[in-house]
């Protein structure tokens, strides 16, 4: 069994992707080839937003978002350290301190109510009402990053209404939630930018890096289309700001084209085989499986369900490795423990959700392809486990 079966989309799509890539190859506009500004409008009409501007990854997506804001030295950024690396790291890289608020743990997501305790320990440092980094005491309020964890959207009515209040941008991490949707409104399209990332093992991902920026903000549109490629102002030897070589490969844009004509029927598939782990694994006492708030449709980039220790989880991921039954831990270590961000100077303690959640959290295997008799063999195996 696959943790991602990326074998059994191929088949579907190949002639259509082949006959794009041979476009390609025909055409020879490898760099900014007519399917990135293909894939940039359909996507930006699927999303609901005036401007999609692709870039090089998820990650460098978050950077070009956060330099448009202008983001840098001194400056507070909020986010969740129950996320992968790339969130907190691009605040880094520009210079800036990343703030980090612990999560809910029926969402995985901001709990809005700390983060507002966040966004005041900062603006008055004072960390006695919320853990704070330890160069925190100069620091100013500048933008939230919210994360759509597992493809779940995180409460942005009450994250961007917070932000309004204290004058932060929020950019929403969507680089697994592409494909999610909260009362009508489509992950990417749900804060002031939305972030996604075409990994491959993302829900809409390509065969290889990619990602892209979602917005109505005709400006920081414009910034980001500079920033993508060196700063470029009329053409590229104009150099109006210091920026990156992040563009999208018309490559990868063209397999995206194709990838994304089934997408629509694979969040489908997606919503189908989530329901039916959730009905399998409900007779499991000893599992917490995943609830989806009213009003939201994950994107279910993952599967995740809690243990009820880290000895039960390696109990249940050992009976399902014997199995041939592949699993993974998003993520074994919050970014407040993590060596990367040492210096910040939090401690264990800082955000107990995130660091529960990081010794009991597992998720199972999750593709548009998985067949129910799979799934109801994950439910016998985990079954048989006994609990802790
Ligand atoms: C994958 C991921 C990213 C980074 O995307 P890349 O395309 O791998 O650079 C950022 N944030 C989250 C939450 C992710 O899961």
């Amino acid at each position: 069994m696959q943790f991602i079966d990326l074998a059994t989309q191929q088949q579907k799509i190949k002639q259509t992707m082949e006959a794009n890539i041979h476009t390609v190859l025909e055409h020879g506009k490898y760099i900014m080839g007519p399917e990135v500004k293909a894939l940039e409008d359909k996507l930006g009409a699927h999303v609901g937003v005036k401007h999609a501007v692709g870039c090089a990854s998820g990650t460098d997506a978050l950077l070009v978002a956060l330099m448009a804001y202008g983001v840098g030295p001194g400056d507070a950024i909020f986010t969740s350290p129950f996320t992968f690396v790339a969130t907190a790291e691009v605040i880094s890289l520009v210079g800036a301190t990343p703030v980090f608020v612990d999560i809910d743990k029926t969402t995985f997501n901001l709990v809005p109510k700390k983060l507002e305790a966040a966004i005041e320990a900062a603006a008055n440092q004072d960390p006695s009402l919320h853990p704070l980094p330890q160069k925190a005491l100069a620091l100013r309020p500048k933008g939230i990053i919210g994360v759509d964890l597992f493809g779940l959207p995180a409460d942005y009515d009450t994250i961007n209404a917070m932000a309004k209040k204290h004058g932060l941008f929020v950019i929403e991490d969507a680089a697994q939630s592409f494909g999610a949707v909260h009362e009508g409104k489509k992950a990417c399209s749900l804060a002031n930018v939305g972030c996604t990332s075409f990994f491959p093992a993302k829900p809409l991902g390509g065969y290889g890096d990619g990602g892209m920026c979602f917005t109505d903000d005709g400006a920081l549109a414009d910034s980001m289309r500079s920033l993508r490629i060196h700063g470029k102002g009329s053409d590229k030897y104009d150099n109006v700001r210091v920026g990156l070589n992040s563009r999208l490969d018309t490559l990868q844009a063209a397999i995206l084209l194709a990838k994304f004509d089934i997408f629509p029927k694979e969040m489908d598939l997606r919503q189908e085989v989530a329901q039916r782990y959730t009905e399998i694994l409900a007779s499991n006492p000893a599992l917490i499986v995943p609830e989806i708030p009213a009003g939201y449709v994950s994107a279910w980039a993952q599967y995740s369900v809690m243990a009820q220790s880290e000895e039960h989880r390696k109990a249940c991921q050992d009976a399902l490795k014997a199995e041939g039954i592949p699993t993974a831990i998003y993520y074994p270590i919050p970014l407040h423990l993590q060596k990367a961000f040492a210096d910040l100077g939090y401690t264990e303690g800082d955000f107990p959700m995130s660091e529960a959640c990081s010794r009991r959290i597992f998720s199972l295997p999750m593709h548009p392809y998985l067949e129910k008799a799979d799934q109801e063999r994950i439910g016998d195996v985990l079954q048989k486990v006994a609990g802790y």
